[in-house]
């Protein structure tokens, strides 16, 4: 596939008009030349000139008939999907995760690993390097990297300011630029995201509920850390240094204990995904007949189903942390007045049990009319949403970088071996 693209690319308007129809066609999956019209505020001519183009380079293709206006049947287009693919890879306080995606989202392979307290994180970003470089052997077509991470995180510096995590003396200042050094990386665009902002592309690119084309998602990510992601129309909300949307250090509570991030009362003290596990913990001492003591290890997926099996014990731990996250939401709907809000990582496990909890405090503290605008789900993506999320920002740097679908520079870095 070495064909150019010859819309002019000079010209900032045509690269702007091949963006936005890459862009509308990954959202929508399908549309018509008259749609895409619509949809950019380009004249039809103006369509049918770039999608030739873009025909021309083997990056979208035809792909059946739509049903348009007043009926009529026309012919579809979509992004050529057999093609190009992305690396997504995931790090995460105390697990990675490395896959390998096709540009429409769907997960062709991966690989996971785990650090157990104390382990040295060095060793774990040798495992990631390793899977990496396998991917990039054994698939020839890899287009972009998308590397999500936890926050705060400095996007241009690439450094992780702080990883805080409860009995533990929190990482400090993780240096991720030498990461993917080295010959095998050199032609490979290679995006780093804050974990949560990369959750929110995830929601914007691939929630095929939701795919309209305008309004804003907040990926609001409840693991072992707490944050959010803003996407509005398309774009991350990142503010000046990439940190924007740290939800899980607005303090609720003033007086509250001092969080290493130097607030007090940090919202991620009370509701992430180890502090659940830890209230849970302490509480069933003192609950000798309750499911919780049959276990030796506690994981929020077992107190979730011990509450679904109606273990008294359990149900109060999922209203208690629920009633933090409804706190959450509400500190989100009223800084960013979001159309969704996807509650994402290891407590979306909770599923409809906590969800309902969640939206009860949320009504209960939100003006009527904001509740009625906002839809509060689950997210779709299981405990992958970050890997998801990854790959996201990946695929959405090759929307904006249309080259990198028709020259994924593979053919380079094999000659590079
Ligand atoms: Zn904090």
């Amino acid at each position: 596939m070495n064909k150019e693209i010859t819309v002019n690319n000079a010209d900032g308007m045509s690269l702007q008009n091949q963006i936005a129809i890459l862009q509308l066609l990954q959202r929508a999956g399908c549309l018509t030349r008259t749609q895409l019209a619509d949809n950019t505020g380009l004249t039809q001519a103006a369509v049918s000139k770039i999608t030739a183009q873009l025909i021309a380079a083997g990056v979208i293709e035809e792909t059946g008939l739509l049903t348009g206006r007043k009926g009529r049947r026309s012919i579809g287009l979509g992004i050529v999907d057999g093609g190009c693919k992305v690396i997504g890879v995931k790090l995460s306080r105390r697990n990675y995760a490395v896959g390998v995606f096709s540009l429409s989202g769907q997960l062709l392979e991966k690989v996971k690993g785990e650090l157990s307290p104390g382990t040295d994180s060095k060793q774990m970003m040798v495992d990631i390097r390793k899977a990496v470089l396998g991917f990039l052997d054994k698939y020839q077509e890899i287009a972009a990297l998308g590397a999500a991470v936890p926050g705060p995180y400095l996007m241009k510096e690439k450094r992780i300011l702080l990883i805080s995590e409860l009995d533990m003396q929190a990482r400090r200042d993780i240096d991720l630029s030498t990461l993917f050094k080295g010959k095998a990386f050199e032609k490979l665009p290679i995006v780093f995201s804050h974990d949560a902002n990369a959750g929110a592309m995830a929601d914007w690119w691939f929630d095929i509920e939701d795919r309209k084309f305008s309004g804003s998602i907040v990926h609001f990510l409840v693991g072992e850390g707490v944050g959010a992601g803003v996407v509005s129309n398309g774009t991350v909300f990142a503010g000046a240094k990439g940190t924007a949307a740290e939800i899980g250090h607005v303090s609720i509570d003033h007086q509250g204990p001092t969080c290493v991030c130097g607030n007090r009362g940090c919202l991620e003290m009370y509701c992430s995904s180890l502090a659940f596990v830890q209230q849970a913990e302490e509480k069933r001492k003192a609950h000798p007949d309750s499911l919780l003591n049959e276990m030796e290890n506690l994981t929020p997926k077992a107190i979730f189903d011990a509450a679904r099996r109606g273990d008294s014990l359990a149900i109060q731990c999922v209203k208690d942390v629920a009633y933090y996250i409804g706190l959450g939401c509400v500190n989100i709907i009223n800084c960013y007045n979001p159309n969704t809000i996807l509650i994402c990582n290891q407590m979306a496990q909770g599923g409809e049990m906590l969800l309902t909890e969640v939206k009860q405090v949320v009504k209960q503290r939100i003006i009527p009319y904001l509740y009625e605008q906002v839809a509060i789900h689950l997210s779709r993506f299981g405990g992958d949403d970050i890997l998801f999320g990854a790959a996201a920002v990946a695929i959405d740097y090759c929307l904006r970088h249309p080259d990198t679908l028709r020259d994924p520079g593979h053919q380079d870095r094999r000659n590079d071996k």
